[in-house]
């Protein structure tokens, strides 16, 4: 079993903020802020596109709930990062699909940096083309 489902299982501790059914919520480990949560199905699933549509909605919707309860909570919240990892080459770690809801305010010293230098402007026409090749994907689901 991988760590994440032995934390649902409850053979694994964690300080778990809520729990249904279908998923549940926990603070990581290595928070990057105080309140930092991790949502996870409770189904076994590696990657986003393995979980049933259901699954998949239902986390975040409890990603905006967690997004609700920092905002009324005593934590340090004036806004609200959500950050998913699927696959190895996008940071994922822990294979077990899990939604990042961390609480961000002003000073945290926290950055989500794009380097600009790894940003493409294509044109319209390279625009258009993706778009094509991202349709045509569309139709193979
Ligand atoms: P990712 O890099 O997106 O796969 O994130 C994995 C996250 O899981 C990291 O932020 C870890 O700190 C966190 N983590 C790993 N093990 C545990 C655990 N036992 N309890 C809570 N969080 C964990
Ligand atoms: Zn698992």
């Amino acid at each position: 079993m991988c760590i994440f489902c032995r934390i649902a299982s409850g053979e694994l501790p964690a300080s778990v903020v809520y729990e249904d059914e279908y998923a549940m919520a926990f603070i990581d480990i290595q928070s990057i802020n105080p309140g930092h949560v991790l949502v996870i199905p409770k189904n076994h699933a590696a990657s986003l596109v393995d979980l049933s549509p259901e699954d998949a909605g239902h986390m975040m919707r409890v990603g905006q709930i967690m997004d609700k309860a920092l905002r009324k909570s005593e934590l340090r919240c004036e806004g609200v990062n959500m950050y998913l990892a699927d696959g190895r080459v996008a940071g994922q770690d822990v294979d077990h699909i899990h939604l990042h809801v961390f609480p961000r305010f002003e000073g945290d010293g926290f950055e989500l940096r794009i380097d600009p230098g790894s940003r493409k402007q294509p044109g319209r026409e390279q625009l258009n083309e993706d778009a094509s090749k991202l349709r045509k994907g569309l139709q193979k689901i």
